[in-house]
């Protein structure tokens, strides 16, 4: 989705997101595509185009969230919020697996935002593979 930001605004996202996908912390350099501006409320629900709705997502994560808000977690049944990147860290909601190549849900929110944006799908989890394979490791998280 295009959307138009100032330069102030985009280099306020950049910085707070450390230019990674605040879901699955997908690099561009990793993916070889530009984050997109995710609204973590969507516009079409009224979501507003200011920093606090705005963050950088993966392609993929951005094309599997689409315009929803939340999700059922397969564990409960009960309908829980997708984790909400500026009013929750990341740390306390997800972890990687041993291996670097999978990202766990470690509370509801995590594990239904994990499974609506598929955030393990096969593409992503074999560049995690290759990436481990030259010495990566999943990125530091600033808390
Ligand atoms: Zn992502």
């Amino acid at each position: 989705m295009s959307v138009y930001l100032t330069n102030e605004l985009r280099e306020q996202l950049l910085d707070a997101d450390d230019h990674r996908c605040v879901y699955c912390h997908t690099t561009q350099a990793n993916s070889g595509y530009p984050m997109v501006v995710d609204h973590i409320k969507p516009r079409s629900r009224g979501g507003l185009t200011l920093f606090i709705n705005l963050c950088f997502a993966c392609y993929r994560c951005n094309l599997f969230k689409s315009d929803r808000t939340e999700s059922d977690d397969p564990l409960t049944g009960e309908m829980t919020p997708l984790f909400d990147p500026r009013h929750q860290h990341w740390t306390e909601h997800f972890a990687w697996s041993n291996d670097g190549i999978q990202v766990i849900g470690i509370t509801p929110e995590g594990r239904v935002t994990v499974i609506a944006l598929n955030m393990n799908n096969d593409a992503i989890v074999d560049a995690r593979r290759n990436w481990v394979r030259v010495g990566w490791h999943p990125p530091a998280v600033r808390e």
